[in-house]
């Protein structure tokens, strides 16, 4: 009923073949694209699309997948469908998990925690859970949120009184809008183009995000010099940036990266951060336990990040829970593959 295949996670559901998050194209009744983060969209050309009958995803990720160059706009997706329910999880803008027939609830990517504009996502009952596991192990339990936020004021508020600028830097679709949203009361503020493309549509949707100079259009006229000390938002990708190795020698620029894996000390050397604080759009360890016990399911299946992990901490709970693999055995995903899996999560 729940296996992965080679495009993803398939769940057979009345004769119908649906495919979840589907990376690659596959022959499917229906296709669901919880949200328009990279990894869970397909990358390829349009033709994908076709495969399926029905495509599910939320308006705001079709609109944001368009805005990122993806396949998913040429489609004509829809947010509803007899016996398939999309559920606000919280993630980012327009993030949904899919309830099949009140039974099956897919979580994809989801978070429980109240941050900045983002709410707390609501768990459905369900007697199958597939839920994510991206930080299914205890080292990885997230400070509160309004403690990284104090500890983030207090360091910029200490290189301001220094005359020094600094660089905020998050996954530029979610976090680069929570960043700006939480900590707009500094000025001026720089954003990096990639980023305000995405604010565009936060702000489509009726999120309030405070307008800031867009990079491009800072480049010419001295402003950074003129204006330091500075606020910027940056892709965390860019932390080994050129662009970044500028602003650190030329402004003496810090920066400050914000994800989940900050929880690793080795994350900000790894990452080439000055610091690195846990701020995430992933639920922590205690908050998935607590969503698969709000869940009632009485199976579980998990994927994403400590996968063996996590289902083996259910089973040890009494839950009946087990990693999604792939059944052939040359495909099957190991413990270590997982592991090294993660370190892409990095970026
Ligand atoms: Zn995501
Ligand atoms: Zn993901």
């Amino acid at each position: 009923m729940v296996e992965v295949s080679e495009s993803g996670i398939v769940v057979s559901n009345k004769g119908q073949r649906v495919l979840l998050d589907p990376r690659r194209e596959s022959k499917a009744d229906i296709m669901f694209f919880s949200h328009a983060h990279s990894d869970h969209l397909m990358t390829t050309g349009k033709k994908n699309i076709a495969y399926a009958r029905e495509v599910l995803a939320s308006e705001a990720t079709t609109r944001l997948a368009r805005v990122r160059g993806n396949a998913l706009s040429l489609a004509s997706c829809k947010d509803c469908f007899d016996g398939y329910d999309l559920i606000d999880t919280c993630h980012v803008l327009g993030s949904r998990g899919l309830l099949i027939n009140d039974q099956i609830y897919y979580t994809a990517d989801i978070s429980t925690r109240q941050r900045g504009f983002m709410g707390s996502a609501r768990i459905p009952q369900a007697d199958i859970l597939i839920v994510e596991s991206t930080f299914g192990i205890p080292r990885y339990v997230f400070p509160p949120v309004y403690d990284v936020v104090h500890t983030t004021n207090k360091i910029i508020g200490e290189m301001f009184d220094r005359g020094v600028s600094v660089i905020l830097m998050g996954y530029p679709l979610g976090k680069a809008q929570l960043l700006i949203q939480l900590f707009q009361h500094w000025a001026p503020l720089y954003i990096h183009d990639s980023v305000e493309k995405i604010n565009v549509v936060y702000r489509n949707f009726g999120i309030r995000l405070k307008e800031g100079t867009v990079i491009s259009n800072v480049k010419q006229n001295f402003l950074l010099e003129k204006s330091a000390p500075w606020l910027m938002i940056l892709p965390l990708g860019a932390a080994r940036s050129g662009y970044v190795k500028t602003m650190k020698e030329r402004y003496k620029a810090v920066t400050i990266g914000f994800s989940g894996w900050a929880m690793d000390k080795a994350y900000r050397f790894m990452m080439g951060l000055d610091y690195a604080l846990p701020l995430s759009d992933h639920c922590d360890y205690k908050e998935l336990v607590r969503l698969v016990l709000a869940s009632q399911a009485r199976k579980v299946f998990t994927f994403h990040g400590f996968s063996a992990e996590f289902a083996h901490t259910l089973r040890g709970m009494g839950i009946d829970a087990e990693p999604l693999k792939r059944r052939h055995k040359s495909q099957q995903v190991d413990d270590q593959t997982q592991k090294n899996n993660i370190l892409d999560y990095y970026f």
